[in-house]
């Protein structure tokens, strides 16, 4: 074998691959950004490479898929709170048209990839204004990110009309596609905010890039009442009714669905995003998550945006995955924990695309992947894996983060940003954002 660039010698491998394998004692071999073997230490001890690390008493595993998110939220987090949702977005949506701009959306997504590094995630689905802004810094960050250009039917912070969004679209999406870390996907923010007419020119946009379309769908028993009074029908209905629901689709949410909806989800082929932190705490509902999975509905996971979640941690999301089920329905086998984990690793990848690419520890994927300490009091003794990743494992065990086969984070220090900068520029803008919100206050 050519000499690798990174050998890991010694983890635990969770594999996530065909057979789903556990290695006790494994190893992984990275060339070029590639996964080039994965197999046990002996197999693998005498393989030549630039960089050998031992990570004996360590867990290695696919990095994590965070499948639905606003990055450039952060800007906001926690800056409105304890409102009911529809006041709750119209007083945030005020700040964020006086303070989203390219500038402070690119320090906000750079703040939440810093995040999502340091909890073990590697690729994300972004929703939010300036698309190329959280693009740029995950290139940047040299992190995997998922994004495109956004519909509204009306005109947004970003100076775009709503009759200019298909041309910006068409020149956002010839500009990344050729850009290893960026996924294009085209993405309308739902269907009582951007029309039938909007939704088919936005999809015929995706369909010709061969992007993923994107959107949010039955979020809140309001919104889908809203929708059947509008349009006489839910508003699953309403996308397969345009011809705009298929394997290509992915829609966000999904809390309140008829039996009908459920035929037409499967049938489509198409992927379900589930946030239950934010669907928790804005009190939208509980997905129905175990029924999608018997009726083989793809199920990805994501966080939902910093303002809804207030976190983009996916060990959260996935713990609050596996206990809403089972307190919901008195049921304590509902969702076995391996197949949360999948959720937000081998379906999160597939339903963004990426299904051949990343998601799995297996030669010809892409290298990214996550090391974490095990020789902890909470995570010692550990007799079953999935079940520890799902309701033990937390962010701060996170030790080091590769992305197509570059270190991101080594041994808890970050390799592509300046945090410290980060920081440091968030707080100065957070004085600004807190200022003008008091003042709007007492007025
Ligand atoms: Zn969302």
């Amino acid at each position: 074998m050519e000499p690798a660039d990174t050998l890991i010698l010694g983890p635990l491998v969770v594999t996530m691959g065909a057979e789903e394998r556990i290695l006790d004692t494994g190893a992984v071999a990275v060339r070029d950004g590639e996964i080039v073997a994965v197999g046990t230490r002996e197999e693998l001890e005498g393989c030549e490479a630039a960089e050998t690390i031992d990570a004996t008493g360590r867990l290695l595993m696919p990095g994590l898929v965070n499948a639905h998110t606003h990055l450039g939220d952060s800007l906001f987090r926690g800056l409105v709170e304890e409102l009911p949702l529809e006041a709750w977005l119209e007083r945030l949506w005020i700040s964020e048209r006086e303070f989203v701009s390219r500038e402070s959306v690119e320090l906000g997504a750079r703040l939440s990839i810093v995040e999502m590094i340091r909890s073990g995630t590697t690729c994300a689905l972004d929703m939010f204004w300036f698309p190329e802004a959280a693009a740029d810094a995950a290139v940047g960050a040299g992190f995997r990110l998922v994004t495109g250009p956004i519909f509204f039917d009306f005109d947004g912070p970003d100076g775009v009309s709503v009759e200019e969004r298909v041309a910006t679209g068409e020149r956002w999406l010839e500009r990344y596609a050729q850009e290893p870390l960026v996924t294009p996907c085209v993405q309308p923010h739902n269907q009582l905010t951007v029309s039938p007419e909007g939704l088919r020119a936005a999809r015929d946009l995706a369909d010709r890039a061969g992007a993923l379309f994107h959107t949010h769908c039955s979020e809140t028993a309001t919104e889908v009442r809203q929708t059947v009074e509008r349009f006489g029908r839910t508003p699953a209905a309403h996308f397969h009714e345009l011809g705009i629901l298929d394997e290509r689709t992915v829609l966000a949410h999904c809390v309140h669905l008829s039996d009908d909806d459920f035929a037409r989800i499967r049938r489509a082929g198409a992927a379900v995003l589930h946030n239950p932190l934010s669907n928790l705490k804005l009190g939208s509902g509980i997905a129905p998550v175990a029924r999608m999975l018997e009726e083989d509905i793809p199920v990805a996971l994501g966080t939902d945006g910093p303002v809804s979640s207030n976190d983009l941690d996916m060990w959260t999301a996935m713990r609050f995955a596996g206990l809403l089920q089972r307190g919901a329905h008195m049921d304590p086998v509902l969702t076995p924990a391996r197949d949360i984990v999948r959720m937000a690793t081998t379906i999160g990848a597939e339903a963004l695309g990426l299904g051949d690419r990343v998601g799995r520890l297996a030669e010809g994927y892409r290298a990214d992947l996550i090391l974490i300490d095990l020789d902890r009091p909470h995570l010692t003794p550990m007799y079953d894996v999935y079940g520890h990743l799902v309701y033990t494992v937390g962010r701060d065990d996170i030790r080091s983060v590769m992305v197509d086969g570059r270190w991101v984070m080594r041994d808890r220090g970050l390799e592509t940003i300046d945090e410290a900068a980060v920081l440091a520029d968030m707080t100065d803008l957070a004085s600004v954002i807190d200022r003008h919100a008091a003042a709007l206050d007492r007025a």
